[in-house]
C-alpha cells in the first residue's frame, strides 16, 4: 500500500469513489481510496438506484443533474455499463397545493437547464392505464432520469478512477487522523474476515496525506469521533419492498416501454418496476435513527428486519394507485440505514476546525448526488472553489451547540418530511425550542410564530396572541400565506412609525490585537472603518467571489467588532479562525486574536422614523435631546449608550432602510432592556417586526443578503457593489475577482405578479422568451404596493428600465429593472436628522 499521497479518500461507497474518480480527473496525480470492506459495502448496495431530478435547492438541482449526465458517459469511458435505465420519472399531485410546489421547483429547474413537461389526469392515463388517475390534479415529468445500478455505477467510476491512476485498496480501515502542520497522519488497520464478521488484524500502516476525503456513510459518527468534531450525520431506517410479478403489468409490457419511476408524494412513496413486479419505497412515520454512537462491528452489507406495519398506510395507497398490485404477494424486502442530516442536505466541504480535511458526508441521496459530489468537491478542493455555491452543503452550518440527540431527532424528522409539501414558508418541528434569546417567552407571549435559524428561535412574524399551535403550519402556502398581512403590517409600522425586530441571533466576533487592522484590511474588500465607525465590507475566497459579508465596528485602534448572518456563525468563525492563525505564525509581532462572542451579545434592531423619539426617551445622557441627533451619532457609527440602565453598544445603521439603531446589549440584560423599550414605546406605536417583514423591506432599499445575493459564485462586483470594493488597496482575492469581471449582474425588480403570489427568489427571468438569469430573493414591497425580488441576470440586461418577465405559477409575469434601492434612493431617510 501506498504511504505518501496528495489526497487520500476514506470509504468506497458511491461517493468516495465518485471523489477519488474526479480527483484524478481535475488533474491530481497522487490519489488512494481506502475502503474498510468491499467497495459499495456500505448503504450503496441496497440503494433503489432512484435517480430524482427534482429537488428544492439550487445547489443540490446542479449536483444532481451533473451526476445525471456523468453517468451516461462512464459506459464509453471504461466499458462498464453503469446499469442506467433512463424511464423518465413522473412524479403525481393530490392537490392544488402540490401542484404549486411543482410549478415552484419548475422555475428552478429552469435556472438549472433541467428539462420538464406538464402532464393532465387523462394524458397519465392514456400513457400509462395501469394507474388510476381519477383523483390526480395532474403530474410533472421528467423524460431524462430513471434509475441506475448502484453497485454497477459505483463499480465503473472505480474503474475510471484507477484508468486515472488512483489506488484503491479494500480490506483498510481509517483508525486514526493526526495533523502534523503540513499534512495528515492516518492510521490504517487491515481488516479480514473471520466467522463472517469482518475484524481487525495486527496489521496496521501509516499513510502521509497531504489532503484526506471522508465519505464514510453510515460510519459518520465514529469518523467524527476521531476527528474530534461534532457531524450531524446519522442514519435512518428506510426500506423498500420488492413485489411478485404483476400479471397485469407484465402483459403490458409485451408491446409498451417501462414505466417511468413514479412518485405519489402525497401517499409519500415511489414506485418503479422490478422484473414484471414492483419496487414500492415509501417515507413513513416513525422510522428509527441508527447507530448514533456507531456501527456495530457484526453490521457489515446487513440489513435490519422488515416492519411492514409501519408502512401499511403506504402500501395501501400504492394498491390504490395501481389496482392490480392488489393481488401481487411480496418477493423481497429491505430495511437498510440512510444517512440523514437535520436539513436533508449533505455535509460537503472542509471539516470545522481543521485544515486539509474535507466531508464527504449525511447522504440520503448519494447515488443521485455521487457524480455531481465528486465534481464539485474536487472543483473545491483543486481550484480553491466551485462554480456553484456549496455554501448550503458546508458542514460548517452546524455549530458546536449541534449534539447527537439533536442530530438523531432532526434526521429522523428530515426523513418523515421528504415527500410533505416543501413550502417555501416551511418551519420543521422537532427540537424546539432549543437556542432561545432571553426574550423568547415575551416574543412568544406577543404572538410570535418563529422560525429556526442555526438552532435559534428567531420570530418570522408576530401573529395572534391566543394563536393555536397549529397556526403557522396552517398559513403555510406557495402562494401569499395566512402570515402575509401580519408581515405587510409590520413592513408598513417600520416605514410609517417605529419597529422593534429580534436580531440576537446575528453572528458576532471581536477581533483584537496588535496585527488586528493590517489582518482585516488584507481579509475583506473595503477600507476599514475609524475608530467609532462601521462599514460593511466582504472578506472574498481565493476565486474574488463573496465568502461573507461583515458589519465592521471599529471598537478602538486595534480591536473589532464584527457582525454577519446567524445562520453562518461557525462558517464564519472557523474561517477567520484559521486565517488568523497563518497570519500569526507569519508575522509573531503581529498577533491577532479571534474571539466569537455570539452568546454574549443580544441585539434589538429598533427601526422607522419615530425610533429616535423612542430611544430618545429611555436614554440616559447629558443632554439627552441631542444624544441621537446627527452631530454626536450620525448614520454609520457606533456609540456606548446608556438606556435606561442597561448599557448599549448602539450601532446606527438599519437593514430595513429607515432611521433606525442595532442596540448591541449584554445579553443577561436583555429582558430589562425588553420591557423598557416596550414600555417607552407604548406613546410612539412600537410594534413587534419579524424577519419576513425584514426581508422584504431589505430588498426595497436592494440590501443584498448573505445566501441569497451574496455567495460563492458571485464577487462583489458582480453583486453591483462597487462603493465596497476599495481597488486603491490590496487584500484576498482582489486580482481574482477583477480577472472574473462581471459575468452577471444583480438587479432589484419590481413586479406585476399574481393577485395572490410573491416571488420566493428561485425564479427564472426572461427577457421575452429567452431566460437570462434568476431571482435570489423576493417578496412582497409595501412602498410600492407590488412584489418585488432581487436577481442575477446578464450585465445587458441589468440597465433600469429593461423589461424583464418572471416566471412564476407556470406563467411570465412583468417585470421591470429598478435602479439600486428604488426606496429612497439618496438615504434621506436613514440620514434624518432629529
Ligand atoms: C433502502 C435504501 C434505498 C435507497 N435508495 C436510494 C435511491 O434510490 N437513490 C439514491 O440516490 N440513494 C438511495 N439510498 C441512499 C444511498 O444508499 C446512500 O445515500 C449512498 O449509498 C451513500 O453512499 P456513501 O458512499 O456516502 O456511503 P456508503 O455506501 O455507506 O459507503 C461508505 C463506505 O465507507 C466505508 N468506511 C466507513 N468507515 C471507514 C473507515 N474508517 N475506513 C475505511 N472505510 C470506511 C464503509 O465500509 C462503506 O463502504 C437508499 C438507501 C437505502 C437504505
Amino acid at each position: 500500500m501506498k504511504t505518501d499521497v496528495k489526497a487520500l479518500v476514506v470509504g468506497g461507497g458511491a461517493i468516495g469513489t465518485s471523489i477519488a474518480y474526479h480527483l484524478a480527473r481535475a488533474g491530481w496525480s497522487d490519489v488512494m481510496l481506502l475502503e474498510r470492506d468491499e467497495l459499495t459495502s456500505g448503504s450503496t448496495w441496497h440503494a433503489a438506484g432512484l435517480l430524482p431530478l427534482f429537488n428544492m435547492s439550487y445547489a443540490v438541482s446542479h449536483i444532481h443533474d451533473y451526476s445525471v449526465r456523468f453517468y451516461k458517459t462512464l459506459e464509453e469511458e471504461t466499458g462498464l455499463n453503469a446499469g442506467f435505465y433512463v424511464v423518465g420519472n413522473l412524479r403525481m399531485a393530490q392537490t392544488d397545493a402540490r401542484m404549486d410546489e411543482y410549478r415552484l421547483y419548475a422555475s428552478t429547474a429552469e435556472t438549472v437547464g433541467i428539462h420538464y413537461e406538464w402532464m393532465t389526469p387523462d394524458e397519465i392515463r392514456a400513457r400509462w392505464p395501469l394507474v388510476r388517475t381519477e383523483d390526480l390534479k395532474g403530474a410533472i415529468y421528467h423524460p431524462e432520469d430513471g434509475y441506475i445500478n448502484p453497485a454497477d455505477v459505483t463499480q465503473a467510476m472505480a474503474k475510471g478512477a484507477r484508468q486515472r491512476g488512483v489506488t484503491i485498496e479494500r480490506k483498510w480501515q481509517v483508525d486514526g487522523y493526526a495533523w502534523r502542520g503540513d499534512h495528515w497522519q492516518v492510521t490504517c488497520t487491515r481488516m479480514a474476515e473471520k466467522g463472517g464478521n469482518l475484524v481487525p488484524t495486527d496489521e496496521q500502516a501509516v499513510v502521509r496525506a497531504e489532503h484526506v476525503v471522508t465519505a464514510t456513510g453510515n460510519h459518520a459518527p465514529r469518523t467524527a469521533r476521531l476527528l474530534g468534531i461534532r457531524m450531524p450525520a446519522i442514519p435512518v431506517e428506510h426500506q423498500y419492498i420488492v413485489t411478485e410479478p404483476d400479471p397485469a403489468l407484465v402483459e403490458w409490457r409485451k408491446s409498451n416501454p417501462e414505466h417511468p419511476v413514479l412518485r405519489d408524494a402525497d401517499a409519500k412513496w415511489y414506485v418503479r418496476e422490478e422484473r414484471g413486479g414492483w419496487i414500492l419505497g415509501p417515507y413513513e412515520r416513525g422510522a428509527p435513527a441508527r447507530f448514533e454512537y456507531g456501527v456495530p462491528d457484526s453490521f457489515r452489507a446487513d440489513l435490519f428486519p422488515l416492519d411492514l406495519e409501519r408502512i401499511e398506510e403506504e402500501y395501501m395507497s400504492m394498491i390504490h394507485r395501481i389496482p392490480s398490485s392488489e393481488t401481487v404477494g411480496l418477493k423481497d424486502d429491505y430495511n437498510g440505514p440512510i444517512c440523514y442530516t437535520p436539513d436533508g442536505n449533505p455535509l460537503v466541504g472542509p471539516a470545522p476546525g481543521l485544515r486539509n480535511m474535507w466531508l464527504a458526508e449525511g447522504f440520503s441521496f448519494g447515488i443521485t448526488a455521487a457524480g455531481g459530489t465528486g465534481k464539485y468537491l474536487a472543483d473545491l478542493m483543486v481550484e480553491g472553489e466551485a462554480e456553484i455555491d456549496m455554501a448550503s452543503l458546508d458542514p460548517r452550518r452546524y455549530g458546536d451547540w449541534m449534539t447527537t440527540e439533536y442530530a438523531a431527532r432532526k434526521n429522523e424528522e428530515a426523513y418523515e418530511h421528504v415527500y410533505i409539501l416543501h413550502h417555501p414558508d416551511e418551519e420543521r418541528p422537532a427540537c424546539r425550542p432549543l437556542r432561545t434569546a432571553p426574550c423568547y417567552d415575551r416574543l412568544k407571549a406577543r404572538g410570535a410564530q418563529f422560525g429556526q435559524v442555526n438552532g435559534w428561535e428567531r420570530p418570522n412574524y408576530f401573529g395572534p396572541v391566543d394563536a393555536p399551535d397549529s397556526f403557522d403550519h396552517d398559513a403555510r402556502s406557495f402562494r401569499r400565506g395566512g402570515w402575509w398581512h401580519y408581515a405587510v403590517e409590520e413592513a408598513k409600522a417600520i416605514r410609517e412609525g417605529v419597529g422593534l425586530i429580534d436580531a440576537t441571533a446575528f453572528a458576532k466576533q471581536r477581533v483584537y490585537g496588535p496585527g488586528a487592522t493590517a489582518f482585516l484590511d488584507r481579509m475583506t474588500c473595503n477600507r476599514l472603518p475609524k475608530v467609532g465607525r462601521i462599514n460593511l465590507t466582504y472578506a472574498l475566497t481565493a476565486q474574488g467571489t463573496t465568502r461573507t459579508e461583515y458589519t465592521i465596528v471599529r471598537l478602538a485602534e486595534d480591536e473589532y467588532y464584527l457582525v454577519s448572518a446567524g445562520g453562518w456563525q461557525a462558517y464564519d468563525h472557523d474561517y477567520l479562525m484559521q486565517a488568523s492563525q497563518d497570519w500569526c505564525a507569519a508575522r509573531p509581532a503581529d498577533w491577532v486574536v479571534v474571539q466569537d462572542v455570539t452568546t454574549q451579545w443580544g441585539v434589538f434592531a429598533v427601526a422607522g422614523p419615530k425610533s429616535r423619539n423612542l430611544l430618545r426617551d429611555v436614554v440616559r445622557d447629558a443632554d439627552p435631546a441631542t444624544a441621537l441627533g446627527n452631530k454626536r451619532f450620525p448614520w454609520l457609527s457606533m456609540r456606548n449608550i446608556e438606556l435606561g440602565m442597561c448599557p448599549v453598544r448602539a450601532i446606527r445603521v438599519a437593514y430595513t432602510g429607515e432611521l433606525g439603531w442595532e442596540l448591541h446589549h449584554p445579553v443577561e440584560m436583555q429582558n430589562y432592556l425588553f420591557d423598557l423599550l416596550e414600555g417607552a414605546g407604548e406613546k410612539h406605536g412600537l410594534r413587534l417586526v419579524g424577519a419576513r417583514a425584514q426581508n422584504w423591506l431589505r430588498q426595497e432599499k436592494s440590501y443584498r443578503a448573505f445566501g441569497h445575493e451574496l455567495g460563492r459564485d458571485a464577487t462583489p462586483l458582480e453583486a453591483d457593489l462597487p462603493r465596497f470594493v476599495d481597488m486603491s488597496k490590496d487584500f484576498r482575492g482582489k486580482q481574482a475577482m477583477e480577472a472574473t469581471g462581471i459575468r452577471s449582474k444583480c438587479v432589484t425588480v419590481l413586479i406585476d405578479g399574481p393577485p395572490d403570489a410573491d416571488p420566493w427568489g428561485r425564479e427564472a427571468l426572461y427577457a421575452g422568451n429567452e431566460r437570462v438569469g434568476r431571482l435570489t430573493s423576493g417578496g412582497y414591497s409595501v412602498a410600492f404596493g407590488k412584489s418585488i425580488g432581487m436577481g442575477y441576470v446578464g450585465p445587458e440586461h441589468a440597465v433600469p428600465g429593461t423589461k424583464l418577465k418572471v416566471k412564476m405559477l407556470d406563467a411570465l409575469w412583468d417585470a421591470e429593472v429598478q435602479p439600486d434601492s428604488p426606496y429612497d434612493p439618496e438615504n434621506a431617510r436613514i440620514r434624518q436628522d432629529g
